[in-house]
């Protein structure tokens, strides 16, 4: 029997949408045909790939008001819903450039031994699933699956059910470019499917929290299959005593509440010296304060609604566990309720690093501050977590910014700014502690990490190498 999940809008709080969960045997289906046209895509060279890709991103740009439309009621926000959806072309331009500039063509070369020749090329593993989560639902669906499909895989992408209606319009756009929907196919469902999907793959690449990154890279451990994690944060920021004050006040507050905090890269802990505490807490304030919702313009304000139904749950549970132990909130703490459910921008002080507030993902517009008295004690609070995503730090130069950013545990550090990994995809780095496992998805690895090395030992000399050094012996 088929299950019909029933979607909530997150701006209006209606069950408004609903869609079918995929049955084990359609996932299997979907799988083989995937599987069955893999070979024939990995035999196309690279640019004839790429300029299947590139076919893929005209063609996006061509229906990309029915794209944004979807993405804004699954998300509840529009600016960001714009980026996402424009995010796309971009992408397949530099996953292609990373991917040239990684994949050379292979050379033969001289092995130690005189007679024997070798060359080493790259195996794609075969059907690639990635699973993504809500918070940017496009962006993260294929962030990993276009430099997967570039090394010659099919992929199957498993959305989440929270956030589905964009994979309609996003199928149509792959079904005009026949050569795409042979190896790409997108099946929004619940962990079920995600679950049934591990099962069918050669790797898996998993966006989403620590719990289900755990389950995953169990059920990949079972297969004996790869699985690259992408998980949670808690990115601290240390502002200096050296630092610019503002600067760093009205950037801190907006990398906390951007995106309703709903983001990995959100910053959720601030140390400040103590000698600015009191100035840096006020002009956070102020610039919280300024922030506007976006209801009941969605096309206006900064902060939109909760994506996911439980997150203002946890959010406030993190504040009533604050609370309790002796934190104050400055400004905001409390759910605005519209159907939709939205939280201003919330500031608190005296809090400790024991609290929930400190510890676990709040994943919501809250910015807890807590002054340190030496730049030794800001490294260990920072560094006192069991995630390490990437974090910031703000100083009155680069040179001690850097020096410090050097003593942190996380895979991206931003000095005099932050959440830079959003936007700067140069770079590789890999995730430290809990926030995730396996090569980077950025740079050249980005691509490499859904292939194999493949060593061609080749002797022409008629003489068979080790049989003679066993004979010999
Ligand atoms: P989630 O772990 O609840 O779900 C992620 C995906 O896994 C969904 O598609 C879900 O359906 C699927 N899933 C659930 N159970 C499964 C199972 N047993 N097997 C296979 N798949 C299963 O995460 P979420 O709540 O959707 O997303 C928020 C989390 O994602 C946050 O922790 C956030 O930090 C993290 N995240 C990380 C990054 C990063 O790049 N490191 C980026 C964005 C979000």
């Amino acid at each position: 029997m088929t299950t019909v999940n029933k979607v909530r809008n997150p701006y209006t709080g209606e069950r408004d949408y609903e869609f079918p969960e995929p049955t084990g045997s359609q996932i299997a289906e979907v799988a083989q045909r995937l599987r069955s046209h893999q070979a024939a895509w990995a035999a196309k060279s690279m640019a004839q790939r790429v300029a299947v890709l590139r076919e893929f991103g005209q063609r996006w740009g061509l229906h990309r008001a029915e794209i944004l439309a979807a993405i804004q009621t699954d998300t509840g926000r529009s600016h960001v819903a714009r980026l996402e959806t424009d995010s796309i072309p971009d992408t397949i331009e530099r996953v292609v450039s990373d991917i040239q500039s990684a994949f050379t063509e292979p050379e033969p070369r001289s092995a130690g031994i005189a007679v024997i020749t070798g060359w080493q090329h790259r195996v794609p593993y075969g059907l690639i699933g990635n699973i993504a989560p809500w918070n940017f639902p496009i962006i993260l669906s294929f962030i990993d699956t276009l430099p997967a499909l570039a090394a010659g895989n099919a992929v199957l992408v498993k959305p989440s059910e929270v956030t589905p209606r964009w994979v309609e319009p996003v199928r149509r756009v792959i079904s005009e470019v026949p050569e795409l929907s042979d190896v790409l196919e997108l099946l929004p469902g619940t962990g079920q499917t995600g679950a049934a999907v591990i099962e069918h793959v050669d790797a898996v690449a998993f966006t989403g929290s620590v719990a289900t990154g755990r389950k995953v890279y169990e059920a990949a451990a079972r297969r004996f299959i790869p699985a690259f994690l992408e998980l949670g944060g808690k990115d601290p920021v240390i502002v200096l005593e050296s630092a610019d004050v503002k600067f760093a006040a009205d950037t801190v507050t907006n990398c906390s509440v951007g995106s309703t905090g709903q983001a990995c890269q959100s910053l959720e802990r601030v140390y400040v010296a103590r000698p600015l505490l009191d100035e840096f807490v006020a002009e956070v304030v102020a610039v919280a304060e300024s922030v506007t919702l976006n209801y009941p313009d969605i096309d206006a304000g900064l902060i939109g609604p909760f994506i996911f139904e439980k997150q203002p749950h946890i959010v406030m549970e993190h504040l009533r566990d604050a609370v309790a132990k002796g934190a104050e909130i400055q400004c905001g703490g409390e759910i605005i309720d519209h159907g939709g459910q939205w939280i201003r921008p919330t500031v608190l002080t005296n809090v400790r690093q024991d609290m929930k507030v400190m510890q676990e993902e709040t994943f919501g517009p809250v910015i807890p501050i807590m002054a340190f008295d030496s730049v030794t004690e800001a490294i260990e609070l920072a560094n006192d977590s069991i995630y390490g995503l990437s974090a910031s730090v703000f100083a009155g130069s680069l040179e001690e910014g850097r020096n410090i950013a050097q003593q942190l545990k996380a895979g991206a550090v931003s000095v005099n700014d932050a959440s830079l990994t959003a936007f700067v995809h140069d770079f590789s780095h890999d995730s430290f502690g809990f926030s995730g496992l396996g090569s980077s998805r950025f740079g050249p690895s980005a691509g490499l990490r859904y292939t194999r090395e493949q060593a061609i030992l080749e002797n022409d000399s008629g003489q068979a190498v080790v049989a003679s050094i066993i004979q010999s012996s």
